[in-house]
């Protein structure tokens, strides 16, 4: 494995090749499941699996196709997996670990093949950390000037895009040719902004899959005939037609789902029926945090016996252990992930899942920012995004029972003791409750202290206020 990577198509394929191969003397080897998920332009969605549990952890990334560090982190993790497997043994006999690092390949081809323009494959680390710094720079120079400025500018190119103004859907590789075709096609329909092709979030469409969903609340602006345009950095983009970010359907064909989504989806209700689905690790690119918070309920989705509250203290206790094995800088591991806690409506799929199923987070990998090369602008920082988020991930999984124990008992605590609480006030409490005994939590865990004396703990503080 190179040392940072910008992954296109092909190495992506041909370094997952090199995992799987590295792993097949192991006791639980990476298997690729053909699930036979194609997307409009052909593309496979890869699944690979690991471990035999009856139970389900999934791993998702790269739903955004240019958010490419998300599948370089899931890349990073197989990886690991597959040389430490001693690490995981127990937890491979409890869950399988399903990891579908790129839900978008049209989208990563299109934002790759842009990259390729600039950064061919064999420049040197410090050549690519240079134009990486400069694009995220100048990223952030077109914030600070939307944010000054009195009205929004949606006609002028933004700094950023300029580095790649030159670039097209000329770029792709004539072996994606059907997606070459349909970028064009959208390029000749619609205003897309030169050079904003470099952080193509969407597919092939111009449809972005994390919109695609009903719920979506811009689905009735966009039928009204509303233009409607992107903030800040991307306030030239019109995302209420096809284009490279936040566009949620193709309002000449009417709402439908997208391949993708509809694939993703399905496993997810298929696992989720069958009680064989833990958890969902979501994957992004840009901001150093946390979204945890299950959204509120939608009226048709009463039928299916949510109870928010308990699903909110579930899945903020197991954030909560994510977080703790988080850190931003490798030299003060006590800067960690932001967990957002505030509530919200169903904006996006993400959101939808988080409603739909236990345990769920979205975690935006860099705080860097600045799609899709702006994480790459710095290597220790690259390098502390992986490492940090694996040991996340494995204290989360290893204590992925004692979380949902702990969080329970908070639960059944409030919901006796403060009968009065409405739903906001009760998932509140529930996480400032969890907030508070956090650390007692740490340290039983280091004492080796069993989950029932634990559990026997909490109680007892519980009941002692
Ligand atoms: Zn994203």
């Amino acid at each position: 494995m190179k040392d940072t990577v910008i992954y296109d198509y092909d190495e992506f394929e041909k370094v997952m090749k090199e995992i799987i191969k590295k792993s097949i003397s192991n006791t639980y080897p990476i298997i690729e499941i053909d699930n036979n998920w194609r997307t409009e332009c052909n593309l496979p969605i890869k699944h690979y699996s690991i471990g035999i549990g009856m139970n389900h952890i999934v791993f998702l990334a790269a739903f955004h196709g240019a958010e490419i560090i998300s599948t370089e982190f899931l890349i990073y993790v197989m990886n690991y997996i597959a040389e430490n497997e001693k690490e995981f043994l127990e937890v491979l006999k409890d869950y399988t670990l399903d990891f579908i690092p790129m839900v978008n390949p049209e989208g990563y081809i299109i934002t790759t093949s842009t990259i390729r323009t600039l950064i061919p494959r064999n420049m040197s680390a410090t050549d690519i950390e240079k134009i990486c710094n400069k694009y995220r720079l100048l990223y952030k120079e077109d914030d600070e000037e939307a944010i000054k400025s009195e009205i929004t500018d949606n006609i002028k190119l933004k700094h950023y895009q300029s580095m790649f103004k030159h670039a097209t859907y000329h770029d792709i590789p004539d072996k994606y040719k059907k997606i070459k075709k349909k970028i064009k096609k959208l390029y000749q329909r619609y205003k897309i902004p030169h050079g904003a092709i470099v952080a193509w979030c969407a597919n092939a469409n111009g449809v972005d899959l994390n919109a695609n969903t009903k719920y979506n609340r811009n689905l009735t602006r966009i039928e009204q005939g509303e233009e409607i345009y992107m903030s800040l950095r991307y306030s030239n983009i019109r995302f209420s037609e096809p284009g490279p970010i936040n566009c949620p359907y193709d309002k000449d064909k009417g709402f439908l789902q997208e391949k993708e989504t509809i694939f993703i989806s399905e496993f997810l209700e298929k696992l989720y029926n069958s009680n064989k689905l833990s958890a969902i690790f979501n994957y992004h690119s840009a901001g150093g945090l946390i979204d945890q918070r299950p959204s509120e309920l939608e009226d048709d989705l009463k039928d299916r016996n949510i109870n928010l509250k308990h699903k909110s203290l579930n899945n903020y206790m197991f954030a909560k252990f994510y977080q703790s094995a988080t850190y931003k800088n490798l030299n003060n591991k006590d800067e960690k992930y932001v967990i957002l806690k505030d509530s919200s409506i169903i904006r996006t799929l993400n959101g939808l899942y988080r409603v739909l199923y236990p345990l769920d987070m979205l975690v935006e990998l860099s705080e860097l920012g600045g799609n899709p090369i702006g994480p790459y602008s710095n290597t220790e920082n690259y390098k502390t995004i992986m490492k940090s988020n694996l040991e996340a991930i494995k204290k989360s999984i290893s204590y992925l029972k004692l979380s949902n124990k702990i969080s329970d008992t908070i639960y059944y605590y409030i919901k006796e003791n403060n009968i009065l609480l409405n739903g906001d006030e009760f998932i509140n409490k529930g996480y400032e409750l969890i907030d508070e005994i956090y650390e007692r939590i740490e340290e039983y865990i280091q004492r080796g202290e069993c989950e029932e004396r634990i559990i026997s703990n909490i109680k007892k503080i519980l009941s002692n206020g």
